[in-house]
């Protein structure tokens, strides 16, 4: 059977907590004989710490999600540095830039009368709308976040595990700044082909969900094609983004073997291979991922 890693899994989450040993043996079963749990936080990052000491195949990425920044605390290096240490934790991370949602316009409130003119006085203005400052704000939270996250990592020698979503440009600003100290792998890429060797050319690797055996994904097939093989790796990212035919259900690690093969298709090369390259690069990628 050919061997597979789930280089990204949140194993933490509560949809796992009821079957969670036969989520594992189903894993191993499959063939996917590395699971790497990312925290999110750092309650889920000691929770995916957890996991690793009871689980043989299971390693750990510490870290905290940018679209958890208020919730963070302004400085997080040392809560990294101490999770760092711990042997199985192979990488920082997930961090970097989420610009999908940012703060919103408070809702408007019910019953509001259609024409402002006729709210009783007092009543006339509309609860004001997020400006553009409280926006720069909240992306230089993020900003900052992340920065601590590469600025470990660089102190010890570890890769970042990087979550992007329609910062694309912010986010390779931040990674150039760390070239040469730093490599992240853009997890979940979702973009063309344009955007992955921008990623490449920065010394950064990328990785491929189940998204990629969806119908209508043929942009990322197509940056699947040009990603030479050593430069992409392998995930899940569940319990979301079940691949076909498991979609919109619950996904675990056991499905890297449904990604695997369509990447395989797309690739033009043998499951072996694909095995053998995946497995190579996500090792070089994450030293301690013994
Ligand atoms: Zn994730």
């Amino acid at each position: 059977m050919n061997e597979f890693y789930d280089t990204h899994a949140h194993l933490d989450y509560p949809e796992f907590e009821t079957d969670f040993p036969e989520i594992i043996e189903r894993a191993r079963a499959a063939g996917i004989s590395r699971i790497i749990s990312i925290g999110t936080d750092l309650e889920s990052s000691r929770r995916a710490i957890a996991m690793s000491e009871r689980f043989e195949n299971v390693f750990a990425v510490a870290g905290w999600h940018p679209t958890n920044v208020n919730e963070a605390p302004k400085d997080f290096r040392d809560d990294l540095r101490a999770l760092a240490n711990y042997p199985k934790v192979v990488a920082l991370g997930e961090t970097g830039l989420d610009y999908h949602r940012l703060p919103l316009t408070p809702p408007l409130p019910p019953n509001r009368p259609l024409t402002p003119a006729l709210a009783p006085k007092g009543e006339r203005e509309d609860s004001p709308p997020a400006t553009g400052g409280e926006v720069e704000v909240y992306k230089e939270k993020q900003a900052r976040l992340f920065e601590q996250h590469l600025e470990v990592a660089a102190e010890l020698g570890l890769n970042c595990v990087i979550h992007q979503r329609d910062a694309m440009e912010d986010t390779l600003k931040m990674m150039e700044r760390f070239k040469g100290r730093v490599r992240g792998v853009f997890h979940c890429f979702s973009d063309g082909p344009a955007a992955m060797r921008r990623i490449l050319d920065l010394g950064s690797i990328v990785s491929y969900t189940g998204i990629v055996t969806f119908k209508n994904a043929q942009n990322i097939r197509d940056s699947v094609a040009a990603t030479p093989l050593g430069s992409f790796m392998l995930e899940t990212d569940c319990p979301y983004l079940a691949p076909v035919p498991y979609r919109g259900k619950r996904c675990e690690p056991a499905y890297v073997k449904e990604i695997a093969g369509v990447i395989a298709e797309v690739k033009g090369c043998t499951l072996e291979t694909l095995s053998a390259e995946t497995c190579a690069t996500a090792a070089k990628f994450f030293p301690k991922l013994a």
